[in-house]
């Protein structure tokens, strides 16, 4: 990272004392939070800094030529270009600030349906995305008459590779698919779909929410054409994320929602629309959320990833090899790539009720179908409970769950 503050060794027990929320107690316990993949909690940095945005830098953005206006308005263009920079974009016009993962998707597939689209035409995705990743593809297909093609998991919960080169085809207009699957942990080998694709002339879209927080992207490297991530799943605040395009591949989707900003001139006799991000960013934006993002991202940039990336490998073989030693353990998602997140089975209990109790002991996990509810079908079960990392988390929060789910299991049983 070429904007890169000094980079301190890895430290999770460092890391965890700037997180507020991590030092709370639940039902008169310490907080055990194994939840991430719903949710990170927030360092001190990002709170200090929405704080700062507030009480100093408050102003709308663009339009004013008042000293504060201005201010605000670097601040929020600031923390484009720093997005831009961690994901090692071509420059800040490639990135759309949007509510997040999932209304970035839905920017694409509302542009795709409105300019691409038609009868008979495929839109590829995989069995393990989260429905953010489904259905809005389905109501693409449903405007138009194009068809989603699902390119099936092994029992491990891999994709099937083969499988998906036998979907692309003439038809396919797009391929739309996750970085790492939230409810299996499952990493896909991003750079092999985009290649594949590429061959055929088709698109790539990543939904890199799971991914963003747990590895280095580069999107450029990935050739991707379309990169989507979530604020709040990266250490910053919720309500904000980001749509990367190419500056080809935004400049083909047509203007998604109207109003303020996103002209270029408006009259009654008709409207031109400004050039992309501003052109997808209609109304007064997320300002507070997106200077949260950047100073969630110097964060990061301030961690060793590698290191970071290592500890929570370890504690994902760690959480696999104790809680193996339950019985009636059943995990699901046993990829051999795979990242931060152990589903799992506690004989024929049923996830809610492990979950529940497993919280009374401090411990959040979740539980239910984590919005993938065709991996749940595919697997023939109802859920499963989820424990998922940070780089915040520590082997004594995997002994924590262990003891917590085993005591859930021999209340329940
Ligand atoms: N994709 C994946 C893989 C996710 O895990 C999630 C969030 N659980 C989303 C998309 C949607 O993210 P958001 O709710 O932040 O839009």
């Amino acid at each position: 990272m070429k904007d890169r503050p000094h980079v301190a060794p890895f430290d999770p027990e460092r890391l965890r004392a700037e997180f507020p929320a991590l030092g709370i107690e639940v039902h008169g316990k310490p907080l055990v939070y194994l939840d991430n993949a719903a949710t990170t909690q927030k360092p001190r940095a990002v709170l200090d800094r929405i704080v700062r945005y507030y009480e100093q830098e408050n102003a709308n953005v663009h339009r004013g030529v008042h000293a504060l206006s201005q201010i605000a308005t670097e601040a929020y263009e600031g923390a484009r270009a720093r997005i831009a920079s961690f994901l090692g974009a071509s420059g800040p016009d490639e990135i759309v600030f949007t509510r997040g993962t999932t209304e970035s998707i839905n920017l694409v597939a509302h542009g795709f349906a409105r300019s691409v689209l038609g009868p008979g035409d495929e839109i590829v995705i995989t069995h393990l995305e989260h429905h953010s990743n489904i259905v809005p593809w389905q109501l693409a297909a449903e405007a138009t008459g194009a068809v989603v093609r699902v390119v099936p998991i092994d029992e491990d919960g891999t994709v099937d590779f083969d499988a998906y080169l036998d979907l692309l085809g003439s038809r396919t207009r797009i391929v739309s698919v996750s970085h790492v699957s939230n409810s299996l942990g499952t990493v896909n080998p991003v750079e092999r779909f985009v290649r594949a694709a590429h061959e055929h002339g088709i698109p790539v879209l990543v939904d890199g929410a799971q991914a963003v927080a747990h590895a280095p992207v580069d999107v450029r490297a990935l050739d991707v054409d379309y990169y989507c991530l979530s604020g709040h799943k990266m250490f910053g605040p919720t309500g904000i994320g980001a749509l990367y395009g190419k500056a080809e591949a935004l400049d083909r989707l047509p203007p998604w929602q109207g109003g303020g900003d996103m002209i270029a001139s408006v009259s009654f006799a008709g409207t031109t629309y400004a050039a992309p991000p501003l052109r997808f960013e209609a109304g007064t934006p997320h300002i507070e959320g997106a200077v949260g993002l950047a100073a969630a991202i110097d964060f990061l940039g301030a961690v060793d990833r590698d290191a970071a990336a290592a500890h929570e490998a370890e504690l994902v073989r760690y959480a696999h090899e104790r809680l193996a030693s339950i019985p009636g353990i059943r995990f699901i998602g046993t990829s051999p790539h795979k990242t931060a997140v152990v589903s799992f089975l506690v004989g024929s209990l049923h996830p809610y009720d492990v979950g529940t109790l497993v919280d009374r002991f401090g411990v959040a996990v979740r539980t239910g179908h984590h919005c993938t509810e065709p991996v749940m079908a595919r697997y023939g079960i109802p859920g499963t409970v989820r424990a998922s990392f940070a780089l915040y988390n520590t082997k004594a929060d995997v002994d924590a769950l262990v003891e917590a789910v085993d005591r859930a299991r021999r209340l329940l049983s």
